[in-house]
């Protein structure tokens, strides 16, 4: 018999049913990702497109640990990288492609689900002739550009019958999932305040992440992981926004966001003091409710997550998160379930950075 996600009180996204319906316990975290057995494929192919940090360093590995899929096929524009990634990962031939031949992965059943992990401007247009290709995405955050990128992509996998989801890895992991259940069912009474911020140092000159038009920018790269984490603890979608951008590298940042500093306003009053940095090294999650305090200190590492609340350690297994990513992905695939973290999950949150845009812009604050 199939093992299934089961019901859970956690509530992931309130606004959608069919995510919710999927959240897992950490509890039952291990029962879950041992989904195995599935027909009528035991895993299905993912096709990673766009070869660089993230798919090279962490999907790929990630994808040998997974259970309900596997690393299928890939699409570089590289030669060198077909060679090495084929005898690293054994991948077949005929599942090699490149950015001419991209649209004839359609006739390929080895590849069930495509992973763009592109550059940011570039997935729309990848996640679309993907649809158009008939395969299921996973497309990297930012999902696209904007708000309006976000709801085309949504609708080609809609009129494609294709499921799209995000990779949003931090809401598979067990600490995350236990404070979205203290802040939405108001554990310690209705959140008040959360402060959150996420960055690194960002020194490449000559890197898309510098570049305005390729979707760089911290508010873009990191800044989604500070504005989720205010998201999914409150369970609410922020009415209102206000922003102030910042640098001490001109020469580096002449077109995007060095540090950003963002503050949101929630429908039941809570406020959000959130900030995201290419110029410093910060990951930490602080929510303040109107009867206790819980933490994550770091919220959105790959590993290590730890968290504390009033009432003691928040302790979860580590789990690898891109792997449990993708294989409930793949098993939402398989089984025709709700993604957790869909397409419109991405939306929302382009939603909210296009209006941080606005108040940089305008200097007042934005509706949403
Ligand atoms: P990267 O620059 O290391 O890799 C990008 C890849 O795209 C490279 O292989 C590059 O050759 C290829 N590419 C194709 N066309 C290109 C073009 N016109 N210009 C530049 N590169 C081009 O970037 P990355 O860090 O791997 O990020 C890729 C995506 O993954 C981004 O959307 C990023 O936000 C996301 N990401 C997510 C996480 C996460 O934890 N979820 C972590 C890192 C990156």
């Amino acid at each position: 018999m199939k093992a299934q996600p089961q019901n859970s009180r956690r509530q992931f996204i309130k606004h959608s049913a069919a995510a919710s319906a999927l959240a897992i316990t950490p509890a039952i975290w291990e029962k879950n990702i041992g989904l195995v057995g599935l027909n009528p494929k035991e895993k299905l192919g993912i096709a990673l497109v766009g070869l660089g940090y993230y798919s090279g360093k962490v999907l790929a590995p990630a994808l040998q640990e997974t259970e309900n899929c596997y690393l299928a096929g890939i699409v570089t524009g590289t030669p060198e990288k077909e060679k090495t990634w084929a005898e690293q990962y054994g991948i077949k031939d005929k599942n090699i492609y490149n950015y001419d031949n991209y649209n004839s992965i359609a006739d390929n059943d080895d590849i069930d689900i495509i992973y763009v992990v592109l550059p940011n401007s570039m997935h729309a247009e990848y996640t679309i002739r993907a649809a158009e290709a008939g395969k299921h995405v996973i497309c990297e955050k930012p999902m696209g550009l904007n708000a309006q990128e976000c709801e085309s992509m949504i609708k080609a996998c809609e009129s494609n019958k294709q499921k799209l989801s995000i990779g949003y890895r931090m809401q598979f992991e067990p600490h995350t999932q236990e404070v979205m259940r203290l802040g939405q069912e108001q554990v310690f009474g209705p959140v008040k305040l959360v402060n959150a911020g996420a960055g690194y140092r960002e020194s490449r000159a000559d890197h898309w992440k510098l570049d305005k038009e390729m979707g760089g920018g911290a508010m873009m790269d990191m800044g989604v992981y500070s504005l989720q984490a205010a998201r999914y603890v409150t369970g609410e979608e922020p009415v209102a926004v206000t922003a102030q951008t910042f640098t001490t590298r001109p020469e580096l940042f002449t077109e995007v966001d060095e540090t950003t500093m963002f503050q949101l306003e929630f429908p039941s009053g809570a406020l959000a003091n959130l900030h995201t940095s290419f110029g410093m090294g910060m990951n930490y999650l602080n929510v303040t409710a109107e009867k206790g305090w819980f933490k994550l200190d770091p919220f959105s590492a790959y590993r290590g997550i730890k968290g504390e609340s009033k009432n003691g350690p928040i302790e979860f297994p580590q789990i690898n998160q891109q792997a449990a990513q993708m294989d409930e992905q793949a098993y939402c695939v398989m089984e025709d379930k709700p993604m957790r973290v869909p397409g419109e999950e991405g939306l929302r949150d382009m939603r909210v950075v296009d209006a941080i845009y606005r108040a940089i812009g305008s200097g007042d604050q934005e509706k949403v």
